[in-house]
């Protein structure tokens, strides 16, 4: 999850307004140099403040690069803990033989992914396979997710796209991995139990470089909330969805206390049910029938302050 900052050349003193939100060393880009306008040089800069920041580990891959890999990191395979296993191989069987009563036939007349099924997964624990056990998911290791989504992809690709963005760039993943305690609680057991969500990054003019990200979150006057509005494209599952990951540039400000925040990129879980959800067109996807990608998506909405918490995620 990338974020960005203000540059040292538009900093305020330190004195003056106390950043606190993120070092120094990840402030390459000015949260106002982040939009249409946004230069080459921005993009660039904020591409690289995403990258890792430091190496603990060898890696394999950037060795096959420099000529010179080793292949004692990759071989022997690790094995895999036998409880693991247990488990794994337990579950996969059941969504073997659940599989077999889905037809991807079905998906292709109707253009949807029928509810029955969507309940039947959701049962399984499909929706919170890569959740932890302890908030109600499966636990599962990435092997056994990505074994399920080649089961789940020979069904309908639909399928597959539906439970991989859910889990890969919905509510889920970065809740788990950069969400408070409170969000963890709040979220994960909702997502495991068959609460779609879906990840609003890619606009009618971002793709691949959010540094020219339209959408704004504009902290409210009492400081209670965040307004979001812009313009979302290309959201897989935003028809459907009951919660939403979405990325908006937050300007830099004072909180009422008096601390400064130096703004950047950030990610908000929205409630669908919210006024923040006007988006419901469908784009019909050849070969993918049955995914509800909405396109375009325009929001505006008022969003509880405790939802934001990517740019808190490095502090
Ligand atoms: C089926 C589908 C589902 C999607 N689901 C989601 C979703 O759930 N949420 C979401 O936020 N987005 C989603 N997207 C959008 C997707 O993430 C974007 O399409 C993607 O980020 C690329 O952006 P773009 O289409 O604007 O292409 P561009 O960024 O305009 O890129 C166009 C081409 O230029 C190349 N290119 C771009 N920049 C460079 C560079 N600096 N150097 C070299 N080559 C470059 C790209 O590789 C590509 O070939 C989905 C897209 C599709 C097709």
């Amino acid at each position: 999850m990338s974020f960005a900052t203000d540059s040292p050349a538009t900093n305020p003193p330190a004195t003056e307004v106390p950043a606190t939100d993120a070092p120094d060393a990840e402030v390459p880009v000015a949260a106002a140099n982040i939009g249409p306008e946004a230069t080459a040089a921005d993009a660039r800069a904020l591409a690289e403040a995403s990258r890792e920041l430091g190496w603990d580990r060898p890696s394999f891959a950037k060795g096959l690069y420099l000529g010179n890999f080793d292949l004692g990191l990759i071989h022997p395979w690790p094995k895999a803990k036998a409880d693991d296993v247990e488990r794994g191989e337990a579950f996969m069987e059941r969504l073997t033989a659940y599989a077999r009563t889905m037809s991807g036939r079905v998906i292709e007349r109707e253009a949807r992914i029928p509810d029955e099924y969507l309940q039947g997964l959701a049962g399984l624990g499909v929706f919170g396979m890569k959740i932890p056990q302890e908030y109600g998911g499966l636990g599962l290791s990435l092997v056994y997710y990505g074994r399920a989504l080649a089961l789940l992809g020979s069904v309908h690709p639909s399928i597959g796209a539906l439970i991989s963005a859910h889990q890969s760039i919905g509510v889920p993943e970065p809740v788990k991995v950069f969400g408070t305690p409170d969000q963890k609680r709040e979220y994960l057991p909702r997502c495991a139990a068959g609460a779609i969500t879906a990840f609003l990054l890619t606009e009618p003019d971002v793709g691949s470089d959010p540094a020219r990200m339209g959408s704004t979150a504009v902290p409210t006057d009492d400081g209670g909330s965040y307004v979001l509005d812009g313009v979302k494209l290309w959201t897989t599952n935003g028809v459907i969805a009951e919660l939403v990951v979405v990325m908006a540039v937050v300007p830099a400000h004072t909180d009422a206390d008096g601390t400064g925040r130096r703004g950047g990129i950030s990610a908000f879980v929205v409630e669908m049910d919210s006024p923040a959800s006007p988006w419901r067109t469908a784009t019909r996807l050849w070969g993918c029938v049955g995914s509800k990608t909405a396109s375009p998506a325009s929001t505006r909405s008022g969003c509880p302050r405790p939802t934001g918490w990517a740019a808190r995620a490095r502090a």
